[in-house]
């Protein structure tokens, strides 16, 4: 039957170390993990943004937050804040907060909005978050305990940092065995099954269980399995980053308390806060700007709030990438987990959560024998084909809505032909009631209707031919705005009193640090 009893883990870079530690942290764990990673391939480096999902997940693994704090720069992210992905005009910014809209679970509040044509912005007064996460508040308080919050939240971590607290946990809390070694050739079984890995030198690594996490290389799921590659270019084109480090100009900077993402003439910069620095970086087209010019983007923005001297000094690193993902990423004994399963744009930092999910099934199904891998992996492959269509549709809804029709690049993302019909018949149904739970029907849902709400009220779909609204009769099937406004004072109370209590973002990180325990704490 072929009991599985050593899982080998090719790469070392987030999605590689997450795994293991997932892995290693199993209950009544039958298997040995070994993970090995090229001493001359670099990790990607980047990947600062989490969700609140990795909460969950570092609580799994028995990781304390204070340590992450301290040993990852790590910050605390409230959500998305979204500049100029609507008109371009200074005034034109929405926030996508990682806190449900109230009465989420039985009243859809964005109905409101639809039916009346409300021009008010939802995400200011559905959430207390948008007051804080603005104002560069913390979500919680230094005597809050690790994990539990006031206002939900995800993190900043410096990516690089981050892989390497979760080497060292995996390595002196689960025995996972770390080898340094460039995977030079693969054998399999007669019936196609991993069976090895060679390494440069002739050291041979047998096992019975193979993740591959070696990025963008994809070695086991592409050079050796050549599992076909499922381009998402026609619908989401962006395929290069040019990305930095820049500094604060002071080190009692306030630390912004969400991910900042600017609309830009060719794609878009995401700026990042750390305890010590900013990450930020340009994601665009290469069809439309040359990596020169995407670099000069890069240093005008950073120069807005550094001066000249500084932004022209920074050292730029350029990554190029194919949007897109394999559309069967588990295949016999081997599963992609990471950049070598896929990737697009991170313009909702879903890559880091995808792998938290992939993670999350390893641990629930297991497959502890080969009779298993075939049931596993049809699920396995299911559930991720499902979760790259929503990451589309979702990432998608951002550009379409869009009234910039000022360059190429906008005139592309914005047309209607390069959207999916699951998108298109979302936005039809949205005519006639907002976004709501039907949308989202799986309870693993990567992004729940309340994200649908407020990227489409943020992008003012609800203003562009909803049937039914304000001036076209449709109040008779809805509820009157009486019922609305208690609601709203409730949240406004709310937000004024977190205000009054939450400390600063980098007050609470200086706090969280000098309370580190400098230990991992027990799952
Ligand atoms: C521009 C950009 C921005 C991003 N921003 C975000 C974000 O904000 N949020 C988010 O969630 N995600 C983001 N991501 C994605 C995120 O960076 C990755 O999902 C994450 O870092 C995981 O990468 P990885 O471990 O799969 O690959 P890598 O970090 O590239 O690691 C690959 C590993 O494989 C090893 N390897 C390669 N070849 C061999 C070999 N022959 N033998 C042995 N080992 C080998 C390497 O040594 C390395 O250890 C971003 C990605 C990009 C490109």
């Amino acid at each position: 039957m072929g009991t599985t009893e050593h899982v080998v883990i090719v790469g070392g870079g987030t999605a590689g170390w997450l795994t293991a530690a997932r892995l290693g942290a199993m209950a009544n764990r039958q298997f040995d993990i070994t993970l090995v990673e090229s001493p001359s391939v670099p990790t990607v480096g980047v990947g600062e943004g989490t969700w609140p999902s990795m909460k969950a997940t570092l609580q799994a693994i028995g990781l304390s937050e204070r340590v992450l704090i301290s040993e990852c720069d790590a910050s605390l992210k409230q959500g998305t804040l979204f500049h100029g992905w609507r008109t371009g005009a200074a005034d034109d910014s929405y926030l996508h907060p990682f806190s449900l809209p109230p009465e989420y679970a039985s009243k859809n509040i964005a109905e409101y909005w639809r039916r009346d044509g409300l021009r008010y912005p939802f995400h200011e007064v559905v959430t207390p978050q948008a007051l804080i996460a603005t104002t560069h508040k913390a979500p919680k308080t230094a005597d809050t305990p690790d994990y539990a919050f006031a206002l939900n939240y995800g993190y900043h971590v410096d990516a690089v940092k981050f892989a390497a607290l979760l080497r060292q946990h995996s390595v002196s809390r689960f025995g996972v065995r770390h080898i340094e070694g460039h995977v030079a050739g693969v054998s399999s079984d007669s019936a196609g099954f991993l069976t090895s890995l060679e390494l440069e030198g002739g050291d041979r690594l047998s096992g019975d269980f193979f993740v591959d996490c070696s990025g963008q290389k994809a070695l086991l799921i592409g050079d050796h399995f050549k599992v076909p590659f499922e381009s998402a270019r026609h619908v989401l084109p962006n395929n290069r980053a040019v990305v930095a480090q820049v500094p604060y100009n002071e080190p009692n900077d306030e630390i912004h308390s969400c991910t900042q993402s600017s609309a830009q003439d060719c794609g878009w910069i995401w700026d990042i806060g750390l305890q010590s620095r900013r990450g930020v970086g340009y994601v665009h087209n290469a069809d439309f700007i040359s990596e020169a010019e995407a670099t000069q983007t890069l240093r005008n923005y950073a120069e807005q709030s550094v001066g000249a001297k500084v932004a022209q000094d920074l050292a730029c690193r350029t990554l190029n990438f194919e949007p897109g993902y394999r559309g069967t990423p588990w295949t016999h004994n081997c599963v992609a987990v990471g950049l070598s399963a896929g990737f697009i744009e991170p313009l909702e930092a879903s890559a880091l959560a995808m792998i938290e999910q992939a993670a999350s099934f390893l641990v629930e199904s297991f497959p502890v024998n080969r009779d298993l891998m075939g049931p596993a992996s049809r699920a396995f492959n299911r559930k991720m084909e499902s979760n790259w269509a929503s990451i589309q549709e979702f990432l998608k809804l951002h550009y379409v809505l869009s009234d910039r029709d000022d360059t190429p690049y906008w005139q592309q993302a914005c047309d209607e032909t390069s959207i999916s019909e699951g998108l298109s018949d979302k936005l039809a149904l949205w005519q006639i009631r907002a976004p709501w739970h039907p949308d989202t029907p799986r309870i693993d849902e990567l992004f729940p209707a309340a994200s649908y709400q407020y990227v489409w009220l943020g992008m003012n779909g609800h203003l562009n031919g909803v049937i039914g609204s304000a001036g076209q009769g449709g109040k008779d099937h809805a509820s009157s705005s009486a019922d609305l406004d208690p609601i709203l004072f409730k949240v406004r109370e709310r937000a004024l009193q977190l205000s009054r209590a939450m400390p600063g973002n980098r007050q609470l990180l200086n706090a969280l640090r000098m309370n580190n325990p400098s230990a991992t704490v027990t799952a």
